[in-house]
């Protein structure tokens, strides 16, 4: 397993370089540009054809989405900004409400997870049984009638191996949903081919798996399953023509060079994941990482924005974390391309944003909600 200080790489390209402080000074060194280090020129010009981009790109090296990464962040959000209004409506937020229809008892060890048994004893968390189809029904109703236009379901499973009557209620629980006129997703684990035509022919819209991070730092926050499981996973889901749902989480101590690894791995599939949400870790008491410091507010804001950029036409989710973001940080994160929020009562275990406090934010700010099925086009 390796330890976070082993995992600190150096950014390809350094952002601003040593140098110039004030204004004069900058000035002076506005005339020297040809000494300006090679490594910087291309780190310039990568990020200069990125943000002119007309559509999704499929072949970016990690040394480009490292030097976009790296960009000052002023100058990467503005950018990205700029970007998302070309692939985007700016004002369009599409509203999501996530139930756990199963909570807990689950057989993984995911180090940041409540609702793993291995942490059962430090977390507290009892284990429950799956939730009716007309429980869920009743929530998604209660979602609409709230103005979510996206209904997610998760549930605590490895995989769905052996589950055929949970398989069935759970397409009951699509079937309905979708016969509210809403987008529905869900994250069950892994899944087969067979099971995601199954979910598919149920009126599924987006399965999520996460990826979590990079390829690298992974065995170090999961070792019951591979990261080449989550992604076969993910291939299973857009094999059956499923939209995929599958982002990151933030502060689990990865470094820079994870969150480029994990852009370059989602960004150079061969059809982008719809939706990329990206998560801050919400420390759990009990679990491995229930000490965790916080991730800082301009490290989610620098990889929505690189996020944006790498993967334009996608949407980006601001997921867990967002309770403790100021209203002001989240509108950075908005107008830095993200385009989508959880809001309800709850998201999985932990607390979420409701829906009149999102009201009142969307309505102080021009926000709309994105209609169902509507990627909020420009
Ligand atoms: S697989 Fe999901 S529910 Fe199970 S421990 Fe990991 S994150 Fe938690």
């Amino acid at each position: 397993m390796s330890t976070v200080a082993e995992a600190e790489a150096q950014p390809l390209y350094t952002f601003p370089p040593p140098g110039p402080l004030w204004r004069h000074e900058a000035k002076q060194a506005s005339n020297n540009s040809e000494h300006e280090p090679e490594s910087q020129q291309r780190a310039k010009q990568i990020f200069q054809n990125a943000v002119a981009a007309t559509a999704p790109r499929h072949n970016w090296t990690k040394e480009e989405i490292s030097a976009i990464y790296h960009q000052p962040l002023m100058e990467l959000s503005f950018r990205a900004g700029t970007l998302h209004r070309r692939f985007h409506s700016p004002s369009s937020v599409q509203l999501c409400t996530l139930m756990n229809i199963k909570t807990g008892g689950c057989t993984e060890d995911c180090t940041y997870c409540a609702q793993s048994t291995r942490y059962q004893s430090g977390t507290g968390l009892p284990a429950k049984r799956v939730e009716t189809v007309s429980s869920v029904l009743e929530a998604a109703r209660l979602a609409k009638a709230n103005g979510s236009t996206r209904f997610c379901m998760g549930a605590a499973w490895r995989d769905m191996r052996g589950r055929k009557n949970a398989l069935r209620n759970i397409s009951e629980m699509i079937s309905g949903v979708r016969a509210m006129g809403m987008e529905v997703c869900v994250t069950l684990g892994m899944i087969s081919p067979s099971q995601a035509q199954e979910l598919k022919a149920a009126g599924l819209t987006a399965y999520n798996h996460n990826l979590d991070t990079s390829r690298e730092f992974y065995p170090s926050v999961i070792s019951t399953r591979s990261y080449d499981e989550r992604l076969q996973t993910l291939s299973h889901v857009r094999d059956a023509g499923i939209s995929v749902c599958s982002g990151g989480i933030l502060g689990l101590g990865e470094t820079d060079t994870d969150r480029v690894g994990l852009l370059h791995t989602v960004s150079t599939l061969p059809t982008h994941p719809e939706s990329f949400p990206v998560n801050a870790l919400v420390p759990i008491k009990g679990t491995p990482l229930g000490d965790r410091k916080p991730v800082e507010f301009t490290t989610m804001l620098r990889t929505i924005a690189a996020a944006r950029i790498v993967m334009p036409a996608t949407i980006i989710r601001i997921a867990a974390g967002r309770k403790t973001m100021a209203e002001e940080q989240q509108m950075l994160c908005f107008m830095a391309g993200a385009n989508a929020i959880f809001t309800g009562e709850k998201m999985l275990t932990t607390e979420c944003n409701g829906w009149d406090e999102d009201k009142e934010m969307f309505a102080r700010w021009g926000l709309e909600a994105m209609e169902s099925f509507r990627k909020g086009t420009a």
